[in-house]
């Protein structure tokens, strides 16, 4: 059978009600998401966060008392910042400092632009865990195309270096890279450039609808990035389930990738597996809006209730049930794929 045509094929429809129940079971979240900011400093085709509505994002000091009141109830978790570019913040060394003061393990997202130097070293002082840096492409021309900013190839492997090189030790530094069309052919090499370069992953996702956007099932049909050759992603995505399976590099399980075939070749289906949004983690967004996923309404408000209260609120239930029964494909990232899927190989 060809890879193209070795294609996994639904297992089940989801069940209403049945990730509700998981939810329930698995209690608390393990994982918490800020996201800091909606401002960018570019303006990248695949991503249009920049063009959401604007309103008074929180200062550090409420962030700070976010960070506080989830440890109250959580006690030690893991933190992912992430926007916008969330060194828009200047002040965003002091809340991870903060929040390690804690013992709360952090990590952020970043497209490396504004990591200079003394800002790496400084971020490796306070004890940032681990930083996740957006790279699609080893060739600078196309990386700068579709991140729409000259110079931010450059910019992103100078970020790199300064993590790796700094003489106070280095931190796990990952990858983040966007599957399009026109990257295809070099997925496996960034895999390789990250292992021979010591970075601990590149994490792979698929090309998704923009955010702001309101929700289309045939948003695809006009992207100029949507990879149009089925059997080449195929042979690609097997290709990266076998790095994977040998050098642990890739990020993404190889049942994830596997599931991505059928995305790629049923973009405007419905989800072949419930995702787990809501389950081990939960979001807050610039304005201190406390949710189980960010597509979704907000379950509460952390600038005048607790994140228990949210959490075990009526809004709370229903945003569950509405999980358990999406149909929108983001299930297929990486921090709401279910890992226990039938889909497993
Ligand atoms: S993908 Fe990242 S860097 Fe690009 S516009 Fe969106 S938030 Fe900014
Ligand atoms: S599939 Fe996407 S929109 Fe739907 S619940 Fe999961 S993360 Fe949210």
């Amino acid at each position: 059978m060809s890879a193209a045509t070795d294609l996994t094929p639904p297992i089940k429809k989801v069940r209403p009600g049945h990730h509700a129940a998981e939810a329930i079971r698995t209690g608390l979240p393990q994982v918490v998401h800020f996201s800091i900011t909606d401002v960018c400093n570019i303006s990248c085709k695949q991503c249009d966060i920049w063009a959401k509505k604007k309103g008074r994002e929180l200062h550090l000091e409420e962030w700070k008392g976010i960070v506080d009141k989830l440890h109250d109830w959580l006690g030690p978790f893991v933190l992912k910042i992430a926007g916008g570019e969330p060194f828009v913040k200047k002040w965003l060394p002091d809340l991870i400092g903060h929040a390690r003061s804690k013992n709360i393990f952090v990590g952020v997202s970043s497209n490396g632009i504004l990591i200079d130097r003394p800002l790496a070293w400084k971020l490796l002082d306070i004890g940032l865990n681990e930083i996740n840096l957006s790279l699609d492409s080893l060739r600078p021309e196309w990386h700068d195309y579709v991140r729409n900013y000259k110079g931010t190839f450059q910019r992103v492997m100078e970020a790199i270096r300064y993590f790796k090189e700094a003489p106070q030790g280095s931190i796990d530094v990952n990858l983040a890279c966007i599957i399009h069309h026109q990257n295809l052919d070099e997925l496996v090499d960034i895999a390789w450039w990250a292992k021979e370069n010591k970075l601990r992953t590149v994490t792979y996702q698929p090309l998704l609808q923009n955010f702001a956007e309101s929700y289309n099932p045939f948003w695809y049909k006009t992207s100029e990035l949507w990879p149009r050759d089925y059997a080449k992603v195929c042979r690609t995505l097997d290709d990266l389930s076998a790095f994977r399976r040998k050098h642990w590099t890739v990020g993404n399980l190889p049942a994830q990738l596997n599931t991505m075939k059928y995305y790629f070749k049923n973009p405007d289906h419905e989800p072949v597996q419930p995702c787990t949004a809501g389950t081990n983690d939960a979001a807050v967004d610039p304005f201190g809006k406390f949710y189980l996923c960010f597509n979704l309404d907000s379950i509460g408000d952390l600038m005048v209730q607790t994140p228990e209260e949210a959490h075990t609120s009526h809004l709370a239930n229903q945003r569950r049930a509405e999980i358990s029964g999406c149909g929108r494909n983001c299930y297929l990232l990486n921090c709401v794929f279910a890992e226990d899927s039938e889909h497993m190989s």
